[in-house]
Formats: C-alpha cells, sequence, structure tokens
C-alpha cells in the first residue's frame, strides 16, 4: 500500500476554473472590481433563489456581517447575550461595537443556547437589550423558544448562521430566523467565496438599513448614518457563482459520509449533539464528544500518529478568554466540560468509505 495522505477536518472546495476565469475576464473586460456589480446582485439574487430566502446582502466577511447585523439592530455599546460554545468571531463581532457580553450556557444535548437559561438571564438582567444565537455546526438552535424569549422581554434577535448554509428547520432555510441572520462564506464553510459573507432578513426597514450600513452610511454626498466598509467584490461574488453550482452536491455528499460514519463508529462511547426534530441538517461537520479529556486527548493523539488531523472546534470556551474584562467571566460549566471533550472529525466531499474507515479503525485503538 502507498503512503497515505494526510487528512485535515476539512477540504477547501474550488470550482473548476474556466468558468471562474471566464467571469474574471468579463470584469477586467468592464474594469468593475467592487461597489455592488453584476457579480454580485446576481450572486445576490442566486443564493436567495436557492436557499428560498428574501434576498440576501453579500458581505465581505461573516464577521462584519455580525457587526452590520448587530449594529443596525441597535445594539451598540448594549448588554447581548450569546452563547460561549462558538468561534471567537461571534464575541469579537460584538466587542468591535462595544457590546457587553452575557455569556448563557448551552444546553448539553444540543450544545446551542440554553432557553432555560436564556430566561433566567433576562430575569437577572432585565436591560440585557439583544440576544445572538449560534445554529452551531449548521444544527438549528430551538429557534421557536428563543423567539419567544426574546418577544416577551423586547430583546432583539441575531442569529450567528455562519455555519447554516443548506440547513432548514421546518422546511425553511435557518438564515431565515430572527430579525437578521449572517452567515459565513469563508473558504472552511460549506458554501464559500474565499472571504464573504451575508445577511438575511425580511424586515424592510433592518435590509434599508444594511445595505446603507454595508457601504460607509452615504448615498453620494448625503450622510445618513454610521458605515462601515462591509462590501464583497466582484471577483469574490465571481468565484461564488462558480460555486454555487456544486454545492447541492456537495451536502449530498456530506450527509452520505456523516452516515457512514455514525456506521463505523456505532459501538464507541462516543456522543454526538441532538438535532432539533424537524432539523434537515448541512451535516457540514462531524462533531463528536469524547467520555473526558484524557479519552479527548488519546484519541486526538492516535489520529495524529495516523496522518489524521481533527480540530477543538470548539475550544477553549469563550467565557475563559483571558483578554475579557473580569465582570464579563462567569462560569458556563456546561460549555467549558464540552469544550474540554469535542473534536470534529475530518469531513468533505471528497471523502470516501476507506477514509472513513481509516479515521474509524484509529479511534478503536
Ligand atoms: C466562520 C464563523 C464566523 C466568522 O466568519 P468569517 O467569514 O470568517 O468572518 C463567525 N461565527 C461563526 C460561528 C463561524 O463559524
Amino acid at each position: 500500500m502507498g503512503r497515505q495522505q494526510d487528512m485535515y477536518v476539512t477540504r477547501t472546495r474550488a470550482p473548476r476554473p474556466d468558468g471562474f476565469f471566464r467571469r474574471c475576464e468579463a470584469i477586467f473586460q468592464d474594469a468593475q472590481f467592487a461597489n455592488n456589480g453584476p457579480c454580485v446582485r446576481e450572486l445576490e439574487r442566486a443564493l436567495g433563489a436557492y436557499l428560498d430566502v428574501p434576498q440576501p446582502l453579500l458581505c465581505n466577511n461573516g464577521t462584519t456581517a455580525l457587526m452590520l447585523a448587530a449594529s443596525c439592530a441597535g445594539l451598540a455599546g448594549k448588554k447581548v447575550a450569546l452563547t460561549p460554545y462558538t468561534y471567537v468571531a461571534t464575541l469579537s463581532a460584538l466587542l468591535w461595537i462595544g457590546c457587553t457580553p452575557v455569556f448563557v450556557d448551552i444546553d448539553p444535548a444540543t450544545l446551542s443556547l440554553s432557553p432555560e437559561l436564556l430566561k433566567d438571564a433576562f430575569a437577572r438582567e432585565p436591560d440585557i437589550a439583544g440576544v445572538m444565537p449560534v445554529h452551531i455546526y449548521g444544527l438549528a438552535c430551538d429557534v421557536d423558544a428563543i423567539g419567544a424569549i426574546c418577544a416577551k422581554n423586547g430583546a432583539r434577535l441575531v442569529y450567528d448562521a455562519a455555519q447554516a448554509f443548506g440547513s432548514r428547520y421546518k422546511g425553511r432555510s435557518l438564515l431565515d430566523f430572527g430579525e437578521v441572520s449572517a452567515c459565513s462564506f469563508h473558504a472552511t464553510k460549506l458554501f464559500h467565496t474565499a472571504e464573504g459573507g451575508c445577511l438575511v432578513t425580511r424586515d424592510r426597514a433592518m435590509r434599508e438599513a444594511l445595505h446603507l450600513a454595508r457601504a460607509f452610511g452615504h448615498r453620494g454626498d448625503k450622510h445618513i448614518s454610521l458605515g462601515i466598509n462591509g462590501k464583497m467584490s466582484e471577483l469574490h461574488a465571481a468565484l461564488g457563482l462558480e460555486m454555487l453550482e456544486g454545492v447541492a452536491e456537495e451536502i449530498a455528499r456530506r450527509r452520505a459520509i456523516h452516515a457512514l460514519y455514525d456506521a463505523a463508529l456505532a459501538d464507541l462511547p462516543l456522543v454526538r449533539p441532538r438535532p432539533l426534530p424537524g432539523l434537515e441538517w448541512n451535516c457540514a461537520y462531524y462533531p463528536v464528544l469524547f467520555p473526558d479529556e484524557a479519552a479527548r486527548k488519546g484519541a486526538e493523539e492516535a489520529l495524529a500518529a495516523g496522518g489524521v488531523h481533527p480540530r477543538r472546534y470548539f475550544y477553549p470556551a469563550l467565557n475563559t478568554l483571558p483578554y475579557l474584562r473580569p465582570e464579563w467571566r462567569r462560569p458556563c460549566p456546561v460549555a467549558e466540560d464540552a469544550a474540554r471533550r469535542v473534536l470534529c472529525l475530518p469531513l468533505h466531499g471528497e471523502m470516501d468509505e476507506e477514509d472513513v474507515a481509516r479515521v474509524a479503525r484509529l479511534l478503536q485503538k
């Protein structure tokens, strides 16, 4: 048998180059590289149709999209509740607009923001102005419960849907929940534009505010509101148009690999987060929780020795970050425990049965 290649947690999908280069030629001919050009507008229409959501606003990355969403929801400088079990950008987007983070622990079964604990947080701190839950791994938060709690407390609801592209809950895209949702199109995500992201909202006033704030907050000489540069370039949109073609197939392949993993790992003492009933999961990641930290560490070493490189998504729990103000720290034992025990196994559309068997063999040790 030949030398086996190293396996990583994901592999960035690339479109066929010829289609992309053809689009680039058109961009060079028009010399319009930026500012809401034809590729950006075409990709916005195509994504709206593909996801069956109100036409998204494309952004230069998911973090800017989150900042725009929270800022246009009026949350700058306010208290915002969020999950500590997520990628750091959820938190950093809020900190860059001066929010005070209120960490609310997760549900141990779903690994997403616990509605029960969110209720407690509002009871303790009625001045929480907004909530930013995350559809972690593309799994759905309890959107019905969280939506009801926010409505009851008059809080704004902004979803970090960075990982949720292609997931549907009760037949509706997960990008279509809350007042506004932000998605990431970074190269490591299921659908990508190298760097990029988008915003989805049904609220016309919100859409208008986002549109304005995405491009510096002015129209010509008329300056209306605080803005930022959140625009996507034509080159990135051109890449996205080519990537969109293969995305349904990529999701189907990841679902198949998921099923293979489930079967191959069935007899190991691993716990997986529980999808909400009614969710059609994009199967973007394959997270597993080991019984304890030592088991996780042992598995990581055995996998690495066999050339397999999983990732500790998501470690550490964000409520433990060193640069938080002391008054923002509070224990979130469920998230901290999950962060110590979790690994995301390699998962992408180019894997096959033998790759899954190889990971399973190493884990059996
Ligand atoms: C990827 C990601 C982001 C950041 O998106 P970028 O496009 O990389 O800025 C934010 N939140 C979560 C949960 C993510 O996974």
